[in-house]
């Protein structure tokens, strides 16, 4: 197939030139089914000019959720370990709450049961529990940086200094070792399958509203080298979280390392008196607690680097490692933790971005030259969005949306330069 090779494509630039009759329909292939594969598909079908004919193919090995995304904590809030905003942390954080409300909205108009064979053991019912999460201070080097950074919250993302007697209304029994506690009631947890089942229902209720204009298909299927996609597709979104490194072309390419993480599932017997509050928030600390419900929470996350194993099964072995390492970390803040029973464990490979002056970011561009694709008018056809390291679910939305535009003008520069400059040294 020839490719065609648009100018620009976004909706807000005309679109009069692409809409030629007859012009066989632009395909892309995005790689990937997880947070970042399918906030590009959201966007190359969304920011697309309505009249024109586009299929977004999105291949995946295991299918929605099958890698990191599908396992990850789920917390989601714009700030550092130390209450600092991320580097565009107010897009960041805009852009993701609007994918949720879009994958909210996509599931409420159908059945919530979850599909034969999805990953969903273990977690609540909900697809977004909004109840804020809670951060007890812990270290008194910090504290006073942590409560600056405090001040200078988002206004759509308030960060509240709490004492001891505020924070033990949230939690009862809390332990706050220095009397304080920072307070994000807006940050939420996300129950990462149901909401990637959400965002792929959305971008094929997207489809179906384009009245045969746009398409987007599921395809089951594991991809060992890229260029083998070549002259197949108008360009190519590499999505592949930690298996980036696995692909033949980009082995090595990439300043990326792994690292794996265990998350358990720790459950309160029913006939243990008391439960977790209903309304009480998610806690971070040195292990995190993403809550379920009032008897279910998650504890997580270990950190073993440069390790290759991306399954999500954990040993038995390995799980009992886990809890050796998170629930001393647990108890320190929260004591009740004690009376929780491990209900099972699950695992990730993170992909590691290096760090830069502007902190983690993740790696964005177009990578024609490093896979060795033939040059073609000089078009980029081969992206990757990539290393989206431990707070992917707060990057994949704005730098989805970034991603997609990108891809539709055909226009490597409209990404950040801070994102692409990854490059000059992988050249
Ligand atoms: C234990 C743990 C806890 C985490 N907790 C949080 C958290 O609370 N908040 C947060 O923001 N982030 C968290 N993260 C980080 C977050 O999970 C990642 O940043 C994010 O999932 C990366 O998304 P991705 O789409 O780049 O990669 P992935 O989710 O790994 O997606 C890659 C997809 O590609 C598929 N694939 C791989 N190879 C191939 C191939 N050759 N052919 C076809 N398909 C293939 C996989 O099946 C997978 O579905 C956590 C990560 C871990 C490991």
């Amino acid at each position: 197939m020839t490719s065609v090779f648009p100018r620009c494509l976004v909706s807000s630039s005309s679109s009069a030139s692409f809409s030629v009759p007859n012009r066989p329909p632009l395909r892309y292939a995005v790689l990937g089914a997880g947070f970042a594969g399918l906030s590009v598909a959201w966007y190359l079908l969304k920011d697309s000019p309505k009249d024109v004919r586009l299929s977004v193919d999105v291949y995946d090995e295991i299918g929605i959720g099958g890698g990191a995304s599908g396992v990850s904590g789920g917390l989601l809030h714009p700030y550092s370990p130390k209450g600092k905003l991320l580097w565009h942390g107010a897009e960041c954080w805009r852009e993701c709450l609007e994918l949720l409300n879009v994958a909210e909205t996509a599931a409420s108009s159908f059945s919530t049961s979850p599909s034969p064979g999805d990953c969903n053991e273990g977690f609540g019912d909900f697809m977004v529990r909004r109840r804020g999460i809670l951060r007890p201070a812990t270290n008194a080097k910090t504290l006073g940086l942590m409560s600056d950074n405090a001040r200078n919250c988002l206004a759509s993302c308030v960060v509240e200094t709490l004492d001891k007697e505020g924070a033990q209304k949230l939690v009862p029994n809390l332990c706050l070792p220095l009397n304080c506690a920072f307070y994000f009631p807006g940050a939420v947890n996300v129950n990462p399958q149901r909401y990637l089942q959400g965002l792929f229902l959305a971008c094929q209720n997207s489809a179906r509203a384009s009245l045969g204009r746009k398409n987007i298909t599921l395809v089951k299927k594991s991809i060992d080298d890229v260029l083998q996609l070549e002259g197949e597709y108008d360009a190519v979104v590499i999505c592949l979280g930690s298996k980036i490194d696995f692909l033949a072309s980009l082995t090595g390419k990439l300043p990326l390392r792994t690292c794996r993480g265990v998350i358990t599932h720790l459950q309160l017997p029913e006939t243990t008196l008391g439960s977790y509050p209903e309304g009480g928030p998610s806690i971070l600390s040195e292990a995190w607690l993403a809550v379920q419900g009032p008897r279910s929470l998650h504890m997580g996350s270990t950190w073993e680097w440069l390790s290759r194993n991306h399954s999500p099964d954990v040993s038995a072995e390995e799980a009992s490692r886990a809890l050796a390492e998170l629930l001393p970390k647990a108890r320190a803040v929260y004591p009740e933790i004690d009376k929780w029973e491990f209900a099972g464990a699950r695992a990730g490979l993170r992909a590691m971005p290096p760090v830069t002056s502007h902190g983690s970011l993740p790696l964005l561009g177009c990578v024609n030259q490093l896979i060795g694709a033939a040059a073609s008018g000089g078009s980029c056809r081969f992206w990757v969005f990539g290393g989206l390291g431990s707070r992917g679910l707060l990057y994949h939305g704005w730098l989805g949306k970034l991603m997609a535009n990108a891809v539709l003008c055909c226009n490597e520069e409209l990404i950040p330069l801070e994102l692409t400059s990854w490059k000059k040294n992988s050249q």
